[in-house]
């Protein structure tokens, strides 16, 4: 069950996200807002990360090469893990379900909230 979104409890720096950009005609309305912290929400506008559909219980998160890879591993390593994401990857394309509850999970609203930017 814990992937790396699931994982995430970051309580601070939260961005305000628009599924469907403002630039591309989204609407600041709840469907289409959501809460990130800053690390997933820049992973997401470097096209790291995929978010689709309506908040706040009809959002689908899903990395796209997988999550950052560790520095300093040795080319084996390295190849042995990119292997290994791949795996994983088409494991995730039969489990949607898996990436609804991720999507809940990064997107709970918390009660430590820091400051909160909009893009
Ligand atoms: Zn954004
Ligand atoms: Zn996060």
């Amino acid at each position: 069950m814990s992937r790396h979104i699931t994982g995430c409890r970051s309580a601070r720096n939260l961005d305000i996200h628009h599924i469907v950009p403002q630039a591309q005609g989204g609407k600041h309305e709840l469907w289409n807002v959501t809460l990130l912290c800053s690390g997933h929400h820049a992973a997401l506008h470097d096209g790291l990360l995929v978010m689709q559909g309506q908040a706040p219980y009809g959002i689908q998160v899903h990395w796209v090469y997988g999550p950052p890879l560790p520095v300093g591993l040795d080319p084996e390593a390295r190849q042995a893990l990119i292997r290994e994401r791949i795996a994983k990857i088409f494991e995730q394309v039969s489990s949607t379900t898996d990436s609804l509850a991720e999507a809940r999970e990064c997107t709970r609203p918390s009660r430590d909230r820091g400051p909160v930017g909009v893009t």
